[in-house]
């Protein structure tokens, strides 16, 4: 934009997205409620809510019969409003779980297909791969053109998410890559790359553990990698070079070469460790987890860390205690500060999920 000011349209599409927001927040409001907790008249709710039932985006839904006869005949708010889910579409790829999924707007997974690739994949042949998954898909379920906002990438590596380019990525050998190129002819500019991590943090904000928080630190712990998110009020945190959270090139004491050129990388050093100890993690690995996880919570100061990835699910109860200890241990006040510690599960799809609201927020942005 170019002034300060907002034009006249900018402003509706605005309220419309902020009255969209709310709805999707609460679940189900009445008008009443949307007026009554937004600084937004009355005539503009009902200018904004008829706008949003035409174009599909809201529905009405009949209030349960006990609350309507609790606020009374005559008086009651007998219909609520809210988001009409199935209304728009998007495909969501996965690169961890290798997972294609048709998903609507509230999040929800309506189909899925398991792709498979060619080892050493480059990047025309993974966009074939995705591509034929998504004609497989749209034989099953038809898409209205319309209705689709897009294709969302959760990918490994270094990413920028405003170029759609995938900077480096050591797992799929790439460099330089631009998604919007490879996609450009079946999705237009609705192409949508982050990187996994940030995907799971976001996906837990939204719909998951850390929904209560504001500051949160998601680290990813793979055979293949560490990296770690963090989320602020909503905010995926990118960095000035989109290396934000590179966790996995903290060094160690160890003089082991890492893919990145350096010595006594983390990544390097847990690769090497897996290896000897046939990929179990040994009280030394431990140990390093704990020097790297708690410099980053002394670093970012999260309400809640939430510890992700095959390697931590495989860890054990017991070492999974260990870790979480020594963590504390290593922390400032580590037995004092509000700090809440979460496991993510792999069955709750939090990367696909959060991927699905990192588009919601881009197409409805406030
Ligand atoms: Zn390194």
């Amino acid at each position: 934009m170019s002034d300060a000011f907002l034009s006249h349209s900018d402003a509706a599409l605005l309220n419309r997205n902020l009255v969209l927001r709310y709805i999707r927040s609460q679940g189900r409001v009445s008008r009443t409620d949307i007026w009554k907790s937004m600084a937004i008249s009355r005539a503009s709710v009902t200018m904004i809510v008829r706008q949003m039932q035409e174009s599909g985006l809201i529905t009405e839904v009949p209030a349960p019969r006990s609350e309507a006869r609790r606020r009374g005949k005559g008086r009651s708010v007998s219909r609520y409003l809210c988001l009409n889910e199935g209304s728009r579409l998007m495909y969501i790829f996965e690169w961890g779980s290798r997972t294609l999924c048709l998903v609507n707007l509230g999040a929800s997974i309506l189909d899925s297909l398991q792709l498979s690739f060619p080892p050493n994949c480059m990047p025309l042949g993974f966009a074939q791969v995705v591509l034929q998954g998504i004609g497989e898909l749209r034989k099953k379920h038809p898409v209205d053109p319309e209705a689709l906002l897009g294709l969302g990438l959760v990918m490994p590596g270094l990413i920028d998410s405003r170029s759609q380019t995938v900077l480096h990525s050591v797992e799929l050998g790439w460099r330089n890559v631009d998604m919007c190129s490879l996609f450009q002819t079946a999705f237009g500019n609705n192409i949508f790359l982050e990187r996994t991590s940030h995907m799971i943090a976001l996906g837990e904000f939204e719909f998951g553990m850390a929904r209560t928080f504001n500051h949160i630190l998601l680290v990813l712990m793979e055979n293949e990698g560490i990296g770690a998110s963090v989320v602020v009020r909503g905010d995926c945190q990118h960095g000035h070079n989109y290396m934000h959270g590179e966790l996995g090139h903290i060094k160690l004491p160890e003089d082991v070469p890492c893919s990145c050129g350096q010595r006594g990388c983390l990544e390097a050093v847990v690769r090497y460790h897996l290896m000897r100890n046939g990929n179990q993690v040994d009280d030394a690995l431990l140990d390093y987890y704990s020097m790297a996880i708690s410099t980053a919570v002394n670093l970012y100061d999260p309400g809640i860390v939430l510890l992700s990835g095959r390697l931590v699910r495989n860890l054990g109860t017991e070492n999974r205690d260990l870790l979480i200890e020594r963590i504390r241990c290593r922390v400032t006040d580590g037995h004092l500060r509000d700090l809440t510690f979460g496991i993510c599960r792999e069955e709750t799809h939090m990367g696909i999920r959060g991927m699905s609201a990192h588009i919601f927020n881009h197409h409805f942005a406030v």
